[in-house]
């Protein structure tokens, strides 16, 4: 995991000596937001996949726990396109983070600066392409009456890397969370899809997950392709009986689901294997209904 440069606050600063303070307040307190995006190949070069859509949640994760980013949205964007340009980058993870830097180290600290920086390489699919093994971890999600879990702040994905170690030391390759009142939540970073009678359903917001971008682009493809789908409470249950389940998130993609809690579900099925070219085509720019989802990179 390398690339050249990382723009931090409107420099382009070598990989290696992109560093921060031991004392930055966000190392302490988790204050900090990011964004996880991805730039594929396209027929016209390097395009970054909804990239406003990525920005505005930025904006959106910042305000609710009450950061200001010092840049406009235009401003992160040219910075977007300019740190996949500069490190000559097609297919490539791009990483944003407004953190609360090195000032004091007071709980309220209003006086720290918040640092930008944004990051791009090349990063493969997270979960890998074969068919997950899940287990229900035995934390629950984060509360959004405890944490604001509409915001993209590092502090909540503590909740998200204690249930990974959890799932791969119990031999899973990914845990699924259910929240306090017992619905399913999501996965440690994706969300979560069943298929059952031909609809498909994924648990709203409102159950402790994160707005999902890809959530919404695979709503968005199901419909196109007339498969019907809603936002509703899944049991843990569901998920055991479902026709199909996938995963799905900007760094994992589509990703089909092998068994939960060692209930199996099987091979990819037919509504996932559908999604799943439907969504490469839309993230390679070879659908001309999406292309308005792409932001070529050399326009930089
Ligand atoms: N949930 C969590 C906890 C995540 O970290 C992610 C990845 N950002 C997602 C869901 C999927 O979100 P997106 O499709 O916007 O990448």
């Amino acid at each position: 995991m390398q690339a050249e440069t990382i723009w931090m606050d409107g420099e382009h600063v070598p990989w290696s000596e992109a560093r921060v303070h031991v004392l930055s307040h966000a190392l302490h307190y988790g204050t900090a937001v990011l964004e996880g995006t991805r730039a594929y190949g396209t027929p016209e070069g390097s395009a970054v996949f909804r990239l406003d859509e990525h920005l505005e949640r930025l904006f959106r994760s910042a305000k609710i726990i009450g950061l200001a980013i010092p840049y406009s949205p235009a401003q992160l964007r040219a910075a977007t396109l300019e740190t996949v340009a500069a490190n000559g980058l097609t297919s490539c993870y791009i990483r944003h983070l407004v953190h609360r830097g090195y000032g004091e180290l007071g709980i309220a600290a209003r006086t720290c600066p918040t640092v930008v920086t944004v990051a791009a390489w090349e990063w493969g699919a997270l979960l890998g392409e074969e068919g997950l093994r899940l287990m229900t971890s035995s934390w629950r999600r984060n509360d959004p009456a405890v944490v604001p879990t509409a915001a993209k702040a590092t502090g909540p994905y503590l909740n998200s890397v204690i249930a990974k170690a959890e799932a791969l030391d119990a031999g899973y390759d990914e845990a699924v969370l259910l929240n306090a009142a017992g619905y399913v939540s999501e996965c440690t970073g994706a969300n979560v899809f069943v298929v059952s009678d031909g609809t498909l359903s994924t648990p709203p917001s409102s159950a402790g997950a994160l707005e999902g971008i890809t959530q919404d682009t695979v709503e968005q493809l199901a419909a196109d392709l007339g498969v019907p789908v809603r936002r509703r409470d899944l049991l843990r249950t569901d998920l055991y009986t479902a026709d199909e389940m996938f995963v799905c998130g900007t760094a994992a993609g589509i990703v089909p689901v092998q068994s939960v809690d060692n209930r199996e579900l099987g091979a990819a099925g037919p509504v996932t294997a559908k999604l799943t070219a439907a969504y490469e085509a839309a993230v390679h720019g070879r659908d001309e209904r999406y292309r308005h989802w792409l932001t070529p990179v050399a326009a930089a």
